[in-house]
């Protein structure tokens, strides 16, 4: 069953809501003890392209009993027109209302995603808030990074997942099961789960404001909750999925994705990704070559993209490249390796892959200045990027990106004018090429304090102070060949008050979204001024949120959510920043006591060989 023809002939791209895609799982309904649907809140084509929902799907639909079925934010025409017949959402691979499910699971990856669940919500005549669902409603559950500050979604989620959802999956099905077999309440069911660890249970726990406003604390309300949800942790990474479904259209990714590792060590202090995924879990290489071979003959693709956050760190990453390059040699299988750090060697390992796609490759220096470099502990020696771009450029490379971040903490205006400087010297190295110059894209981003950072504490800069900035870097730039985009700051003025807000901040989220606001990542559907109206009907002050820099002993609305990383950790990392100082990365040498090594496997087992090796290990362990 899906959508009637007069709905489907009349949208864009119909394919995004028809399902039946090679691949696709359709079991039977009635078989199914427990039906859950699973979303990315955004648009098909980028839903389809994130690395957790195919993972998701194999677990779910791997477990006889359990059904598990696929549904994307509907862009708005198609929101319109079902809106307009009164029909609800229904997922893609039976076509069944959303509320006929037991549970809603949603990935959340992106703040500006937000509004997109209360609209599929909406849209499948399911209440928003969670104290208006019943029992006669499905559970709505959420993960993802967004989830280690739960709060500015906890009125409209009745549980999150904290880390990693191989580890919580079978202690969820198994109480999602007791639940309908058992015909437990809601309440009945949220208290069992709450029980388990990694789960978050928001109407378990009251929230506390100081007088002046700001927040003061997270408590218990309910003996089954606990004080501090630890992030769960996969000992190991699960085998890569390589039978995903196959879309029938364009989608943003289309190729077949191999996790090659998880976790990366560098230890970027803006970087909220490096210290969620921590501590670093490999996939072996056998794995991953077999994962190859299964993902190509399952899927037909004549490109796989071996996916991490640091994929240049994956040990002998050109052996096991040039492998796959050796095997796939007649079939010409393009081999993507995104999150290239910048290295010349690695430049010419991709130059030697297959020449026909060579478009463009991408760098993210991120700052101008070796100083600034230190701060954020993202340290690129100048003449390594220059080598690596002279590297790309001579292996036949036309475009370079780079991206650069504006509005880091401590950044000065030598550091912005240092951008220029940096980009007009790889600039430079185009004379070299008179045939067909190369060109450089500069991309410049706004810095976005996150929470579970080093930079938690720290202020955004306002508009005006970024828009000063990026004046200088377009200043600096205007030269034949460097193209300069700057992503308009607005939206990253929301991502920070999104990302760093309290509970009081999901108010704004649902006036919003009422006013209109969704799909907010796109620039042609995002309105500043609806959240603007949001913010003020609401009693949200943006700033207060996102441009104050806070104390470090004020508490944080995500404090109860405990990542493994320790907060003297971040502490030290964050005077660390203030000193300019760098922290190597612990992968190649001594621990730093992040806080994992108590806890996580991997990093046990380091600071012990290294015990072993009769080194005594500290936190500021130099190599
Ligand atoms: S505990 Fe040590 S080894 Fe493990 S991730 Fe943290 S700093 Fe690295």
């Amino acid at each position: 069953m899906t959508y009637p023809d007069n709905i489907l002939f009349k949208v864009a791209k119909p394919a995004r809501y028809t399902g039946g895609e090679w691949n696709s799982i359709v079991k039977d309904w009635c078989e199914a003890d427990v039906r859950i649907a699973i979303s990315y809140p955004d648009l098909y084509e980028i839903g389809m392209s994130n690395m957790a929902l195919p993972i998701l799907y194999r677990m779910l639909n791997s477990q006889p009993d359990v059904l598990a079925e696929r549904v994307f934010a509907p862009w708005p025409d198609m929101a319109e027109a079902i809106r307009d017949a009164e029909i609800p959402l229904l997922s893609l691979e039976s076509g069944r209302q959303l509320k006929d499910f037991d549970v809603i699971g949603f990935s959340l990856g992106y703040e500006l995603t937000f509004t997109n669940v209360l609209n599929i919500l909406h849209l499948s005549q399911i209440p928003v808030f969670s104290a208006e669902r019943d029992d006669s409603h499905p559970l709505v559950i959420a993960g993802g990074s967004c989830a280690l500050n739960p709060e500015p979604m906890a009125d409209f989620i009745d549980l999150f997942v904290i880390g990693e959802v191989e580890e919580v999956i079978t202690q969820l099905v198994s109480c999602f099961r007791s639940w309908r077999r058992n015909k437990l309440s809601k309440r009945e069911v949220l208290l069992q789960t709450a029980a388990i660890p990694g789960i978050y249970v928001p109407s378990l726990y009251g929230v506390e404001y100081q007088t002046g406003g700001s927040f003061k604390s997270i408590t218990p309300i309910s003996p089954q909750a606990s004080p501090t949800i630890k992030r769960q942790i996969a000992a190991q990474l699960p085998l890569p999925v390589t039978d995903p479904v196959v879309p029938y259209i364009e989608v943003v990714h289309d190729r077949g994705a191999i996790e090659i590792s998880r976790g990366c060590t560098r230890g970027c202090r803006f970087c909220n990704a490096g210290i969620i995924y921590r501590p670093v879990r490999l996939q072996p290489r056998e794995a991953v070559l077999t994962a190859v071979d299964d993902i190509i003959a399952s899927c037909g693709y004549d490109e796989v993209s071996l996916v991490s956050l640091s994929t240049g760190d994956y040990p002998d990453i050109e052996k096991l490249v040039n492998d796959i390059a050796v095997r796939y040699k007649k079939q010409n299988l393009n081999i993507s390796l995104p999150s290239l750090r910048i290295d010349s060697e690695l430049v010419k390992l991709v130059g030697s892959l297959s020449s026909h796609r060579k478009m463009g490759l991408t760098f993210a220096p991120e700052a101008g200045s070796r100083r600034l470099q230190q701060v954020i502990n993202k340290c690129i020696p100048e003449e390594e990027l220059v080598k690596t771009a002279a590297a790309a450029f001579e292996r036949g490379w036309k475009t370079l990106k780079l991206y650069f971040m504006l509005g880091l903490p401590t950044e000065t205006e030598e550091d912005v004018e240092s951008i220029a400087q940096l980009v007009n010297k790889v600039h430079a190295l185009g004379k070299n090429f008179p045939v067909r110059r190369p060109q450089i894209r500069v991309s410049l981003s706004t810095f976005i304090p996150k929470p579970h950072t080093p930079f938690q504490w720290a202020a955004q800069e306002d508009e005006q102070q970024l828009s000063t900035k990026h004046e200088i870097v377009r200043a600096g730039l205007r030269r034949k060949g460097i193209r300069l985009s700057w992503q308009e700051p607005k939206f990253s003025l929301l991502e920070a008050v999104l990302s760093r807000g309290d509970r009081r901040v999901g108010q704004a989220i649902h006036r919003a979204w009422q006013l209109g606001a969704c799909f907010d990542g796109w620039s042609e559907h995002f309105s500043y001024e609806i959240w603007l109206k949001a913010f003020g009907e609401t009693g949200i002050d943006p700033a207060f949120y996102a441009n104050r820099q806070r104390p470090l002993d004020e508490p944080l609305p995500w404090g109860h959510i405990d990542t493994g990383i320790s907060m003297d950790f971040l502490k030290r990392e964050y005077q660390h920043a203030i000193e300019g100082k760098e922290t190597p990365d612990c992968r190649n040498g001594a621990c730093n006591a992040c806080g994992l090594e108590k806890t996580a496997k991997p990093c046990i087992e380091k600071v012990a060989e290294r015990k072993v090796g009769g080194k005594k290990i500290s936190g500021g362990d130099r190599r």
